[in-house]
């Protein structure tokens, strides 16, 4: 009502005194206990602010529940080639890649599956050197094909996204059959649990890949602005499933990485309507016709993602700011 919480310097001297006495707040260190008070400050700003939007005060939260903690320069140590302190344990881990520059902050991290990851926040930056190529490409996202180039190029999903799919669904089956609560079915959701780190896991490691590819080729990469909503609506089925989202913003931290540009054209341009040769509308077309058939000029049998990638590549082009594109890339975009 009035606006007010327990703020972080009352409650931090709240936990101080809770540390001297009861044994259990001692299991974690002191700047990990700072870490969780600055979150909940944070949510509390939030709430105050945005409340008449919809956000909702911070609320209790079980210790099952909590996934992560984070520390800054005290609490832990690296002891040897694979041995952490944290606190007072010492904890044996195996790098995923070399720790490069000065540790800023260091996460510890719980999956569904139990398992404990270390993430650590370093100040070390890679030198960015341009590798310019002059190529410029609108793309659309398809179906059957994950993406379509402007100059043709096609990116086919991978088959384990199906695969994977399928073991989703059985394993989402499995859980169902299974008497909540009982052995069986937590054996059964961590099963599925561990479903959904596969395919995370070799989607991401897929969209890596891709976006190295594709920024290694062109210098300007142009996109649609996805709306989602719309499109899950028009083909009504899990777009999450496709993760088009996740790959762009993918995509955005490898390009920038790289200096190259990613570029969106507004999502209301009706790029699939229109004929990427004389310009004409078809605001007839369904999302049965694969094919772009022109009925102004004679454009004959172009697949229809193709004319639409042609279409984002050119809309795209006009609408680059020029201060976002390197010296090298005006020519190709004049
Ligand atoms: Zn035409």
């Amino acid at each position: 009502m009035f606006g007010k919480h327990l703020n972080q310097y009352r409650l931090m001297k709240h936990i101080a005194k809770l540390r001297k006495r009861v044994r259990y707040w001692q299991q974690v260190g002191s700047q990990a206990v700072q870490d969780i008070i600055q979150r909940i400050e944070k949510a509390y700003k939030l709430f105050f602010k945005q409340h008449k939007k919809g956000t909702r005060p911070p609320g209790f939260k079980k210790r099952k529940k909590y996934k992560s903690f984070t520390l800054k320069q005290a609490g832990y140590k690296f002891v040897c080639e694979n041995k952490i302190r944290i606190g007072k344990q010492v904890f044996k881990f195996s790098f995923s890649r070399k720790i490069e520059g000065k540790v800023k902050t260091l996460t510890v991290k719980r999956n569904n599956l139990g398992e404990l990851f270390i993430l650590v926040v370093t100040d070390h930056q890679d030198e960015i050197i341009p590798n310019m190529t002059g190529k410029i490409a609108g793309w659309d996202f398809g179906l059957r094909t994950f993406l379509i180039g402007s100059d043709g190029t096609t990116i086919e999903s991978p088959l384990f996204f199906k695969q994977l799919r399928n073991k989703l669904n059985a394993a989402n089956r499995s859980l169902s059959r299974k008497q909540k609560g009982s052995n069986n079915w937590y054996k059964a959701k961590d099963h599925l649990n561990r479903v959904y780190e596969e395919i995370n896991h070799k989607r991401h490691d897929w969209f890596w890949k891709l976006s190295h590819q594709l920024t290694d080729e062109y210098d300007v990469l142009i996109f649609e602005d996805l709306n989602l909503k719309g499109m899950q609506r028009l083909w009504g089925r899990k777009i999450s499933d496709l993760a088009f989202a996740t790959f762009l913003e993918i995509l955005q931290t490898v390009a920038e990485a790289k200096a190259k540009t990613i570029h969106f054209i507004d999502r209301f341009y009706p790029s699939t309507k229109t004929c990427s040769h004389c310009g004409h509308i078809n605001q007839e077309l369904t999302l049965k016709d694969r094919f772009w058939d022109c009925t102004s000029c004679h454009t004959k049998r172009i697949p229809r993602d193709l004319n639409a990638a042609i279409n984002i590549c050119r809309v795209g082009a006009s609408t680059l700011k020029l201060d976002t594109v390197r010296p090298s890339m005006m020519a190709s975009v004049a």
